[in-house]
């Protein structure tokens, strides 16, 4: 199964149109909904998930959106924790909304499933020894 994640910008003319629902009914992606911010009539974001047996399929669909307008960014970067120094306080779990970061509530030790992680790096700041980091 091929998989991409990207952040998809929408214009404020595209907001209401759509074009997801395009990527499934024309070009048979699964889609995973990985963070939105639509509000009609603003630019729009939205990080998605999509997946086919074929990366193919998925990049006709990307072109299909380039075409649309919408701006199309590939999710690149990634978080990094120094799993050793970690003293697994949660402080990071409480901002990380996807829960890819969240607390064994048997071994009471941080868990961190890269899979749900959409790179809001905002359990960089939260962590107060400094140890997520983001890696290009
Ligand atoms: S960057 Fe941090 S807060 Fe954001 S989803 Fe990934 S692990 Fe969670
Ligand atoms: S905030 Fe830092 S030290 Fe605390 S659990 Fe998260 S990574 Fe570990």
């Amino acid at each position: 199964m091929a998989k991409r994640r990207v952040v998809l910008t929408f214009p404020p003319e595209l907001t209401e149109k759509p074009i997801t629902y395009h990527l499934v009914k024309d070009y048979d992606l699964a889609i995973n909904i990985l963070r939105a911010k639509i509000t009609p009539g603003e630019e729009g974001k939205l990080v998605l998930e999509l997946s086919n047996g074929s990366a193919e399929m998925i990049e006709k669909g990307l072109d299909f959106l380039v075409k649309q307008g919408v701006g199309v960014e590939a999710v690149s970067r990634e978080i990094f924790l120094t799993e050793e120094e970690c003293i697994h306080c949660g402080a990071c779990t409480a901002v990380c909304q996807p829960g890819a970061l969240q607390v064994d509530p048997e071994t009471a030790r941080l868990r961190f499933d890269k899979e749900r992680c959409i790179v809001c790096e905002l359990c960089v700041p939260a962590c107060p020894l400094g140890i997520i980091k983001v890696l290009f």
